[in-house]
C-alpha cells in the first residue's frame, strides 16, 4: 500500500514540500479530473549550507604583517652587514672580527700568514688550541699541515695564508652550525678578495662543502677540478690533517692532492 500525503497527515505526520509544490496545492483547483497528470515534481534540494572561513583576527593579521616587516628588516640588515664587510680593507675587517664574540670562544681567530700568498688554506674552525692562541692551526693538526704545505715548497709564513670558514671555536668541537657559517662566510669572502689567490686549498669536509655551496662527501670531491666565485678561483680539496692523524693511510691520497695543487701553480706561475 502507498501512504498518500492525506494518509500521513492522518497519522499527525507532514512531509517537507517544495514551496511551488505548496503554492500548486492551495491554488483553486477548478476540476481535477480536467487536469493533465502532473509531471512527478523532483524533490527540491535544500541549499547546502558552507561552513564560512572563520575571519582572519586582527590581531592574528597584525602580528603576521609584524613578523613579515621584522624578517624584511632583518634581510636589509644583514645585506647591509654583507655590503659593509665587502667594502673593508684589512685594517677595518680585521678589527671589526676582532670585535665579535660566539658563546664560550675565547676570541675570534682571524687568519694568519702572508697577505698577498698565491695560496689560502681553507679551514674549518678554530680548536682549543687555536682558541687559545688566536691563530688558526697551530695544534698538532696544524702541525702536520705545515708539514704538507712543506712537502710542496710552501711555508706557512711566507707563501700562504690561512683562514677558516668559522671565526669562533663551535663548543666541544662540535661542527659549526649553518647560522654560523652564514654569519662568518662574508669575512672569508673578503678575505679571499683581499688576498687574490691564485688557488684555494679546501682542508676537510666542512670547509670543502661549504666553499663549494656542495653536499657531496669529502671523497667524492677530491680529486675533481673545483672552483669558488664568479671569479672560478681553482680550488683543490683534500683531507683535514686532523683526520690524516687518526687515519694516516689516507695520507697517500692527501699526497696525490698536494701535488695536484703545486701543478695548478706551476701551470699559473
Ligand atoms: N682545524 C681547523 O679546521 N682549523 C683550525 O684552525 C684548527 C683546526
Amino acid at each position: 500500500m502507498s501512504y498518500t500525503r492525506a494518509h500521513l497527515a492522518e497519522l499527525g505526520l507532514t512531509l517537507w514540500r517544495s514551496r511551488a509544490a505548496s503554492a500548486a496545492e492551495a491554488a483553486p483547483v477548478a476540476d481535477v479530473a480536467e487536469q493533465p497528470a502532473a509531471a512527478p515534481e523532483p524533490e527540491a534540494r535544500p541549499t547546502p549550507v558552507v561552513p564560512a572561513r572563520p575571519p582572519t583576527s586582527p590581531p592574528q593579521a597584525q602580528a603576521a604583517a609584524q613578523l613579515s616587516a621584522d624578517r624584511r628588516d632583518e634581510e636589509e640588515a644583514e645585506a647591509a652587514r654583507r655590503a659593509a664587510i665587502a667594502r673593508m680593507d684589512w685594517a677595518a675587517l680585521e678589527a671589526y672580527v676582532k670585535s665579535q664574540s660566539r658563546g664560550d670562544a675565547q676570541q675570534a681567530v682571524f687568519g694568519v700568514g702572508a697577505r698577498d700568498a698565491r695560496v689560502m688554506v681553507i679551514g674549518e674552525a678554530p680548536g682549543a688550541e687555536e682558541d687559545r692562541r688566536g691563530e688558526p692551526f697551530v695544534g698538532r693538526a696544524g702541525q702536520l699541515l705545515d708539514q704538507m704545505l712543506a712537502a710542496i715548497g710552501l711555508s706557512r709564513q711566507r707563501d700562504v695564508y690561512i683562514a677558516n670558514i668559522c671565526k669562533f671555536r663551535p663548543p666541544n668541537n662540535r661542527d659549526p652550525r649553518p647560522d654560523e657559517v652564514a654569519q662568518d662566510m662574508p669575512y672569508l669572502q673578503r678575505q679571499i678578495a683581499l688576498v687574490q689567490p691564485d688557488l684555494l686549498i679546501a682542508v676537510g669536509r666542512i670547509a670543502a662543502q661549504n666553499l663549494l655551496g656542495s653536499e657531496e662527501p669529502i671523497g667524492r670531491m677530491r680529486g675533481k677540478p673545483q672552483h669558488f666565485g664568479d671569479a672560478r678561483l681553482p680550488v683543490v680539496v683534500t683531507y683535514h690533517p686532523a683526520y690524516l692523524l687518526r687515519s694516516p693511510r689516507e695520507k697517500a691520497k692527501a699526497w696525490v692532492d698536494l701535488k695536484r695543487a703545486r701543478s695548478l701553480l706551476t701551470v699559473n706561475a
